[in-house]
């Protein structure tokens, strides 16, 4: 086989790499720690035959267009909706994800901020840097107990399988979901039911949002959804971040037409420091860090890797997101 060459797009870390390197691949690695413009993304494609990306590079229809010539796209992530699938497809280009790796990670944020939201807990900690602590105040700083709690999962795939297993075994959370199928493991298994997008929003205590970012789900959690919600409810989104309407939001939490947002995502990303979601009590912010731990960036560095040398090496991809374009001579 002719020496294929990859085109690196971020700093990810070694593991996937050192992979592709002990098969042989030739490597150009983007060396600075951000990602290129539209622009560089094109120009430094040409002559590499694979792409090994994640979500800050937008692979839309115009970049694709510039690279038909890419043999395979590996993405470094789950989710994929950075990636013009439909158009990659039709230009017969397989695109490749890293699913269950960070799985658990993810759902230890989403957990996280769940309780940490339930309790205020990132706002008191401001107040302590800024030197307000002040008195033991008895009826100061009052949260929600989670405990024998409603659990509503939008999306009940790997993460929200696990945000819910955490939830009913750390605090008996009763589960409801809301996803296009049935999930039978989840029924059995949890006592998990499947509600409509409706009963969801009106019946449970807490919201976490598990989906992928389709035109389906694109502000879902709008206004409208927003006032079906119980006053005293947390949302919580570690999916993507247009899945809310983040203004919509901001106006709920302001009116108290819910209590609280945990978000791991938002829209934009970054969120602007001066976004009123930041400086109220109970909301907390993370930067996009679902998956980031050791363990699930190697993970999906080699996952990532992976799906490359499978490729040139039997036509496969072991997670391919567009199987119907396999079988294609590379
Ligand atoms: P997954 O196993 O594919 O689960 C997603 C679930 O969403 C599916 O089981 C699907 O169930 C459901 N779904 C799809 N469309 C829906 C719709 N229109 N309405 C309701 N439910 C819908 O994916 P995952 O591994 O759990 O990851 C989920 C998402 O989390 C990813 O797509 C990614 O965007 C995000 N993520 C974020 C981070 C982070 O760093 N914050 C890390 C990893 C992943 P049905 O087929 O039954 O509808």
């Amino acid at each position: 086989m002719e020496q294929k060459k990859i085109l690196v797009t971020r700093l990810f870390p070694e593991i996937g790499l050192d992979l592709l390197e002990k098969e042989g691949f030739e490597l150009t690695r983007w060396s600075e720690d951000r990602p290129m413009t539209s622009a560089e993304l094109v120009d430094n494609c040409q002559g590499h035959q694979a792409l090994f990306c994640t979500v800050t590079e937008a692979i839309d229809r115009k970049f694709l267009d510039q690279c038909r010539h890419l043999d395979i796209i590996s993405q470094f992530a789950v989710g994929y909706d950075n990636i013009d699938v439909d158009y990659a497809t039709s230009l017969g280009i397989p695109v490749g994800n890293t699913p269950d790796v960070m799985t658990e990670a993810t759902a230890d944020i989403a957990f996280g901020l769940m309780i940490a939201t339930a309790r205020k807990m990132f706002f008191n900690h401001k107040l302590i840097s800024n030197g307000e602590w002040g008195y033991f105040r008895p009826k100061g700083h009052l949260g929600m107990e989670l405990t024998g709690k409603i659990l509503g999962v939008f999306g009940l795939g790997r993460i929200g399988m696990a945000m819910a297993r955490r939830c009913q075994g750390a605090y008996d959370m009763d589960i409801l979901y809301c996803s296009r199928n049935s999930h039978p493991e989840a029924e059995k298994n949890l006592g998990a039911r499947k509600v409509d997008f409706t009963d969801l929003l009106g019946q449970s205590d807490v919201v976490s949002v598990h989906c992928p970012l389709t035109p389906e789900t694109s502000g879902i959690f709008n206004e409208t959804a927003f006032k079906q919600m119980k006053s005293s409810a947390i949302f919580v989104n570690t999916a993507r971040g247009p899945v809310h309407n983040q203004v919509d939001l901001a106006a709920a939490l302001a009116s108290g037409e819910i209590q609280g947002a945990g978000l791991d995502v938002t829209d934009p990303e970054p969120m602007n420091r001066n976004n009123p979601l930041l400086s109220m009590e109970n909301v907390c912010v993370l930067p996009h860090i679902g998956s980031a731990t050791r363990e699930a960036r190697n993970g999906m560095s080699r996952l990532a890797a992976e799906n490359i040398i499978e490729f040139y090496q039997s036509g496969s991809v072991p997670h391919v997101v567009n199987p119907q374009v396999l079988g294609r001579q590379p």
